[in-house]
C-alpha cells in the first residue's frame, strides 16, 4: 500500500502577525472542542486497524502546522497522536514535526513533546534582528528565540529547523546576511528562508498603502535570493527547494518533500488541504460527483490514468466544530478534480522548485511523446540561457539552475502556456 503524509492544522494564534493572511483565531476557549472534532474527523476519514477489508493507510510523516501548534497543551498533542496511531500504520522511523512559536514554549513543554515521540521542531524565529521582529509583529523577543533553540537542543531534539523571513521594509543585503550568520551559529539541521510577500488585507499592506515604508524592488529581491543560496551553500546547507536548505539530504524535511513529489496527504482541521489519487473505479464515481463543478468552469478529468483530487476543509473553527455535532461526517470539505494538463503543470511547477527538478519520463508517460516534443524547444532555450538543464544519465529530469530558480514564476508561466 502506498504511503500518505498526515497534516494537522492548528488554527490558533495569540496575536496576528502584521504580514500574515493565514486563517487563524485567538479564541482559545474553543480549543478543547477543536481537539475533539479533529479526533472525530480523523476517525471519520480513516479505517480502524483490524476492520475487515480495510487496511489502515501507511504514513511516514506527521506534521502539526498552523497557526501556532505549540499552543496545544501536551495532553491534546497526545490525544491527537493516539488517534493517528490508531488509524494509520505509522512507520517506526516516522518524522513527526511540530511548528513552535518561541513565545509559547518552555523546557517542560519541549521535553513533553519529545517524550510524546515528536522528533522534529520547526521554530518560527523569523529573524534575529529586534527591529525586524517588531515590523513583522511577532509575539516573541530575540532572547526567547535563542532560549527556545537552546532548550530544544538540551531536551534532545537533533532535528531542528528555523524559519526566517527576508525582504522586509528597508532591509539591506548586509543586514540579511548578518541575520543568516546568527542563524548559522546554532548549527541546526534545516533552515527555511521565505521572501516576504505583501498579502492583501494585512496590517503591513495597509501601512505600505499609507506610504509608511518602501519595499525592496524586484532586482533587490533577486539579489537577496541569490545571496541567500550562495551564502548558505558555502556554509554546508544544500539548497534543495526554493526556500529550503538542509545540512545534507538526510535533514531535508521529509513531510514537505512529499508535497513537492506529489505524494498524497491527508490534512485535518479547519482550512486543512488534502490531496489524493483516485483509481479508475473511484474516478468514475468522482467524475459523476463532479458534474456540478463543470458548470463552475472547473476541469473534469477525462483521462484513463489516476486522477488527482484536492480537497479542503472550511476555514472557520466554529463552523468546523459545529459540523461534527451529532453527525458522523464533518469538516465541510470542498474538492477539485485536476485535469491531466493541470496535473502535469502541478508536477512541473513543484518539481522546478526543487533541486531534483521534474521527471521527463513521467511527463512523457502522462502526456505522450508528442507533447514532450512541445516542451523541448522551451527547455533548450532555458538551457542556452543557463537557466535550466537536463540531468545526465537514465532517469532524465529537467532542473533549474540558481538563476533559473530566481525567475521561477516566469518560467512556470512559459511551461503553463504550452501545457494548458
Ligand atoms: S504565528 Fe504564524 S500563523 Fe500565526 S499570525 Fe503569525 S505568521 Fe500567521
Amino acid at each position: 500500500m502506498s504511503e500518505v503524509s498526515v497534516y494537522i492544522h492548528v488554527p490558533f494564534c495569540l496575536k496576528k502577525c502584521s504580514y500574515c493572511d493565514f486563517y487563524s483565531t485567538n479564541a482559545l476557549s474553543v480549543l478543547p472542542a477543536y481537539v475533539s472534532s479533529l479526533q472525530r474527523e480523523i476517525e471519520g476519514r480513516t479505517s480502524l486497524s483490524g476492520t475487515p477489508g480495510k487496511a489502515p493507510k501507511k504514513t511516514g510523516t506527521i506534521y502539526f502546522g498552523g497557526g501556532t501548534p505549540s499552543l496545544l497543551p501536551l495532553e491534546s498533542v497526545e490525544k491527537i497522536l493516539e488517534t493517528i496511531y490508531a488509524r494509520y500504520q505509522v512507520s517506526q522511523n516516522a518524522e513527526i514535526t511540530v511548528e513552535v512559536n518561541p513565545g509559547t514554549v518552555d523546557e517542560p513543554y519541549l521535553a513533553g513533546l519529545k517524550s510524546l515521540g515528536v522528533n522534529r521542531l520547526s521554530i518560527g524565529v523569523q529573524s534575529f534582528d529586534a527591529h525586524k521582529i517588531k515590523v513583522l509583529g511577532r509575539i516573541h523577543t530575540i532572547e526567547q528565540s535563542i532560549e527556545a533553540i537552546g532548550v530544544a537542543k538540551s531536551v534532545g531534539f537533533e532535528n531542528i529547523g528555523l524559519d526566517l523571513i527576508y525582504g522586509t521594509p528597508g532591509e539591506t543585503r548586509e543586514e540579511w546576511i548578518k541575520d543568516l550568520k546568527m542563524a548559522l551559529k546554532f548549527k541546526v539541521a534545516h533552515l527555511s528562508c521565505y521572501m516576504l510577500t505583501l498579502e492583501s488585507g494585512t496590517p503591513l499592506q495597509a501601512q505600505y498603502k499609507k506610504g509608511l515604508f518602501q519595499l525592496p524592488g524586484p532586482d533587490m529581491l533577486t539579489n537577496l535570493f541569490m545571496a541567500t543560496a550562495i551564502f548558505l551553500e558555502q556554509h554546508g546547507y544544500e539548497h534543495y527547494e526554493i526556500s529550503n536548505f538542509a545540512r545534507g539530504k538526510q535533514n531535508r524535511s521529509r513531510h514537505n518533500s512529499n508535497y513537492w513529489q506529489m505524494i498524497p496527504y491527508d490534512g485535518f482541521g479547519p482550512s486543512a488541504h488534502s490531496f489524493d489519487l483516485l483509481s479508475s473505479k473511484d474516478q468514475d464515481a468522482q467524475n459523476r460527483d463532479a458534474r456540478n463543478k463543470d458548470a463552475q468552469g472547473r476541469n473534469i478529468m477525462k483521462s484513463s490514468c489516476l486522477s488527482l483530487v484536492r480537497s479542503w476543509n472550511i476555514a472557520d473553527v466554529n463552523a468546523y466544530i459545529t459540523s461534527f455535532d451529532g453527525s458522523a461526517g464533518g469538516g465541510v470539505r470542498e474538492q477539485e478534480v485536476l485535469s491531466l494538463p493541470q496535473q502535469m503543470l502541478e508536477r512541473v511547477m513543484l518539481g522546478l522548485r526543487t533541486s531534483d527538478g521534474f521527471d521527463l519520463t513521467e511527463f512523457e508517460q502522462l502526456m505522450g511523446p508528442r507533447f514532450l516534443q512541445k516542451i523541448v524547444p522551451l527547455m533548450a532555450r532555458l538551457e542556452a540561457q543557463e537557466l535550466g538543464r537536463v540531468t545526465p544519465g537514465t532517469g532524465k529530469r529537467f532542473v533549474l539552475t540558481l538563476s533559473g530558480r530566481a525567475r521561477l514564476d516566469n518560467i512556470v508561466e512559459a511551461f503553463a502556456d504550452i501545457i494548458l
